[in-house]
């Protein structure tokens, strides 16, 4: 009888051992099935200058794939919340919040990113807990908050301390430099994606290095960041423009750059109303009306979301379908594949 159990406590036990590795074995899965391992016909990676790492001193230089949204040069990458002319100011070579502004947002869209920022909180110090060198890096223009704030020997909540996820994840460690001293993040984003109904279908997440070092890994997000709040998410495109928050203090920015991910696609730009609605109206042979960032066009009955590739220039995600606005003579060219379209005036 002791045999018999024995034997049968052997078999669950090596039937187990089977079932745990077949479970590893799926789990792991094909890494790949669309190539043979060491495929000789598998693209090669893109070759990319890396471009020179910052010191103290002097901004460093971005990668020759990256997208330059500030370089010291110019603020033309940069607009206000609305869409107008941003009130910050470059100072210095640097991008600085004016107390009272608001925010600066990008005028281009992004989804899924590489993003590499550096600041300077204010010296000397001023204030104290989460009035010190506040300011914020923002995806999904305003919703989700990567804190900027001085948290050196600055005493905070931990979930509002520098590098934190705003009101719901502390950094990992605290590897804050002195007030006026440059540092860095290295933020990888992947937004959220919304079924078309609006219910979530997946969150964003974020991975942060601070000053090199990893404060944020693949965390992800439980709803829109906020004060005093965990607001739930509310659907929106998966591009949106990035933003940096002014929280009353003149945090300064310098050597912004960003790198799309994924599938290469065209540019998309958050214009402002004033720009978008003007283009809204009947033309001679087709509708222009407004989704949010976006323009619907009616042609014969079909209604075609169009993205903004350019403050005039729009394009289908679905079809071969280009926009060319011409805002002096109020005209629009819808070309469709090979067919260039005339220009057909607002009525
Ligand atoms: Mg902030």
């Amino acid at each position: 009888m002791k045999t018999t159990r024995s034997l049968t406590r052997a078999v669950l036990v090596g039937t187990l051992s089977a079932l745990t590795a077949l479970a590893t074995l799926h789990a792991a899965g094909p890494v790949e099935t669309k190539w043979l391992g060491h495929d000789r016909n598998r693209p090669q990676p893109v070759v990319v200058d890396a471009g020179v790492p910052s010191t103290q001193d002097k901004p460093g230089k971005a990668p020759s794939d990256a997208i330059v949204l500030f370089d010291g040069s110019s603020l033309a990458a940069w607009c206000a919340m609305d869409g107008q002319a941003t009130k910050w100011v470059n100072h210095d070579s640097a991008l600085e919040c004016v107390p009272g502004s608001g925010y600066a947002r990008t005028l281009q869209s992004f989804g899924e990113c590489q993003l590499h920022i550096e600041f300077a909180t204010p010296a000397p110090a001023h204030g104290q807990s989460q009035g010190r060198g506040n300011s914020g890096v923002f995806f999904g223009m305003g919703k989700y908050e990567v804190q900027v704030l001085d948290s050196y020997e600055n005493k905070t909540y931990a979930d509002g301390s520098c590098g934190s996820v705003y009101n719901q994840y502390p950094p990992l460690v605290n590897v804050s430099r002195k007030p006026g001293e440059w540092q860095s993040y290295d933020i990888l984003w992947t937004p959220p994606k919304f079924s078309s109904d609006g219910s979530l279908r997946s969150a964003p997440r974020l991975t942060v290095f601070h000053n090199g070092v990893v404060i944020q890994n693949n965390v992800e997000l439980i709803g829109e960041t906020g004060w005093l709040e965990r607001a739930p998410f509310k659907a929106h495109p998966e591009k949106m423009p990035l933003a940096l928050q002014d929280h009353g203090n003149p945090v300064r920015y310098r050597n912004i750059w960003v790198r799309e991910l994924g599938t290469p696609a065209k540019p998309e730009f958050f214009l402002p109303d004033a720009v978008l609605d003007s283009y809204v109206g009947t033309y001679e042979n087709c509708e222009i009306a407004r989704r949010g960032a976006n323009l619907l066009l009616t042609l014969s009955g079909v209604v075609t979301e169009l993205y903004a590739e350019s403050p005039t220039h729009f394009f289908s995600k679905v079809v071969d379908v280009q926009a060319e606005f011409d805002p002096t003579d109020r005209t629009v060219q819808v070309s469709i594949g090979e067919d260039g379209g005339s220009k057909k005036k607002k009525k």
